[in-house]
């Protein structure tokens, strides 16, 4: 992997491609009720981005180390699975639920991550403050996310913030994005302030932390994709893909 600065003329696909999934994932999001199933929201997700004439970036990714394609365009999370849930006919949103949706798009050749977890029906207040905070904790690495900073600013800001409320997943971490869907650097969710790979004007990022009602430790399903939380208490996620500058990072994927 390697660290690209993009050009004036990458970043502004990248915006328009970060607005187009800003746009779908709200559009996905909406139709998160009960009784629907995560097949579905991945239908529609993949409807949505071929109806706009881009590629779905997920949909037979194979991430290194792995020897079967991811095989959906939106990975789907609930409960206590934390990201690369696997959607399916047979898992059916119910009433209490609280599911991440995790979507990539490929447009005009560059690539754009983002996910929101969001609540199914009516959720307990517990659930409601782990995605509250989580959210706030994205805010909160955005905010650190400064050319001149380091990755380790970021991450330190999130590990701060979250102050040991919550299990922060180490395993997994955000990254570079746009040539690819996964680029350097790691952009991890914890980390000591000032240290780390420097934050550079056109670089872009995916930030992404994962908070656990419990314990930070996790483990991987059979189907060798979706991650738990090795406590089974629930998890929450979210992402956004934004661009640094010399001030305040811009978030691409928002519309
Ligand atoms: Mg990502």
């Amino acid at each position: 992997m390697a660290i690209y600065i993009k050009t004036s003329e990458q970043i502004e696909t990248l915006r328009e491609g970060g607005k187009r999934l800003g746009t779908i994932l709200n559009k996905v999001a909406k139709k998160v009720k009960p009784g629907i199933s995560t097949l579905e929201l991945d239908r529609y997700a993949h409807e949505l981005i071929k109806e706009g004439g881009d590629k779905p970036a997920f949909l037979n990714y194979r991430p290194d180390g792995h020897h079967k394609p991811y095989p959906a365009s939106l990975c789907t999370s609930v409960n206590s699975e934390i990201v690369h849930g696997i959607p399916k006919g047979s898992v059916i949103l119910k009433e209490g639920d609280i599911v991440s949706l995790d979507l990539g798009v490929n447009h005009k050749g560059l690539f754009t991550d983002h996910a929101v977890t969001v609540a199914v029906g009516k959720i307990s207040k517990r659930d409601q403050e782990l995605l509250d905070i989580t959210k706030e904790a994205l805010e909160v690495g955005i905010w650190a996310a400064r050319g001149g900073n380091t990755v380790g600013d970021i991450g330190n800001a999130i590990e701060s913030f979250v102050h040991k409320r919550y299990g922060i997943v180490k395993e997994l971490s955000g990254h570079g994005v746009g040539v690819e869907i996964h680029e350097d650097p790691y952009v991890p969710n914890y980390g000591k302030a000032g240290k780390g790979t420097k934050l550079v004007p056109g670089m872009v990022i995916a930030i992404e932390p994962m908070l656990n009602i419990g314990s930070a430790h996790i483990t991987v399903m059979d189907d060798g994709y979706t991650i738990k939380t090795a406590d089974g208490s629930k998890s929450a996620h979210f992402e956004h893909t934004v661009l640094i500058t010399k001030g305040d990072a811009e978030i691409l994927t928002t519309f």
